[in-house]
C-alpha cells in the first residue's frame, strides 16, 4: 500500500472534535494526499458496496424537496415527513397552490419549518414558472432557485440525473476531510475545490455516500470509534 501515514506523536497528535471539523496535519506532498485520499475511497468503497442517498424519493423533485427539509435534520426524519407531504402534493403544480399553514403542518417535525415550507413553495413556483413545472438538469439553473445551494444542486445532479458535477459537501464529508488532512478549508465551497481533483470525477457523487456513511457509523462527530475503524492505520487524526 502506497501510503504512509507521518503520525505525530501522540502527546501533540489533534484529537478529533465534536462540533468544528479540526484539520489534521495534511500529508507533506501533493502526491502524498492524492495516494491517502484514494486508499481511503478504495477501503470506504470495498466497505459500503451499498452506500446511497438515504434520503427517500422517487424523482428529482422529490429528491431537491427532501434535501431542503434536511438542513439541520436527520434523512430518517425527513423520511417520515415526505410520504404524506408528496401525497398530497405530489408535483411543483400542486405543491405551489398548497397553503402555506398546511405544509408547515405536514413538515413541522423537521425543524425551522416555516422557512422550510417558504423555500419548497418558493422552489415549487420558481420551477412552474421558469421550467415547465420539471427540475433542470444544470448546476447554474439549480443554484439559482429558492433554497438550492450548491450542496442540493449537487445532490440532485447526483443522484436524481446521474451527473458528477460536484461532491456534496455535508457536515460529515466537512468533518472527514479534515480528519483525513485532505484541506485545510472550512468553507463547504473550497472543501469541495480542494476535494475534486483528489478523486476522480466519475466517482464524486459516489464518493459522497461513502463519507457521509463512514461518518454516519464510524466517524461520529463527538465520538469516532478510532478502535474500530478500516483507515485507524493510515487516517492522520486517528486516536487509539
Ligand atoms: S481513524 Fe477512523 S474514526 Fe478515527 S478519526 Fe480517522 S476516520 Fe475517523
Amino acid at each position: 500500500m502506497a501510503v504512509s501515514r507521518h503520525p505525530a506523536p501522540a502527546s501533540r497528535r489533534p484529537s478529533p472534535d465534536a462540533a468544528a471539523p479540526k484539520p489534521a496535519p495534511r500529508p507533506r506532498s501533493a502526491a502524498a494526499r492524492l495516494a491517502l485520499a484514494t486508499e481511503i475511497q478504495r477501503r470506504l468503497a470495498e466497505a459500503y458496496p451499498d452506500a446511497h442517498c438515504e434520503l427517500d424519493h422517487r424523482n428529482a423533485f422529490e429528491l431537491a424537496v427532501a434535501t431542503v427539509l434536511s438542513a439541520q435534520c436527520t434523512d430518517k426524519r425527513v423520511n417520515m415527513v415526505t410520504p404524506e407531504l408528496f401525497r398530497r402534493w405530489p408535483t411543483p403544480a400542486t405543491l405551489a397552490e398548497a397553503s402555506l399553514e398546511e405544509i408547515e403542518d405536514v413538515i413541522r417535525s423537521t425543524g425551522f419549518y416555516r422557512n422550510k415550507a417558504k423555500s419548497i413553495q418558493g422552489l415549487a413556483r420558481a420551477l412552474v414558472t421558469d421550467h415547465g413545472g420539471e427540475v433542470p438538469a444544470a448546476m447554474d439553473a439549480l443554484v439559482v432557485l429558492p433554497g438550492i445551494g450548491r450542496k442540493t444542486a449537487n445532490v440532485v445532479l447526483g443522484n436524481a440525473f446521474g451527473m458528477n458535477e460536484g461532491v456534496v459537501v455535508d457536515t460529515h464529508v466537512a468533518r472527514l476531510s479534515a480528519r483525513f488532512g485532505l484541506t485545510r478549508e472550512t468553507d463547504a465551497v473550497r472543501i469541495e475545490r480542494a476535494l475534486m481533483p483528489l478523486f476522480a470525477r466519475e466517482t464524486w457523487a459516489q464518493l459522497s455516500h461513502l463519507l457521509i456513511w463512514h461518518g454516519r457509523r464510524v466517524c461520529d462527530a463527538r465520538r469516532p470509534r478510532c478502535g474500530d475503524c478500516l483507515l485507524n492505520d493510515i487516517c492522520p487524526s486517528a486516536t487509539l
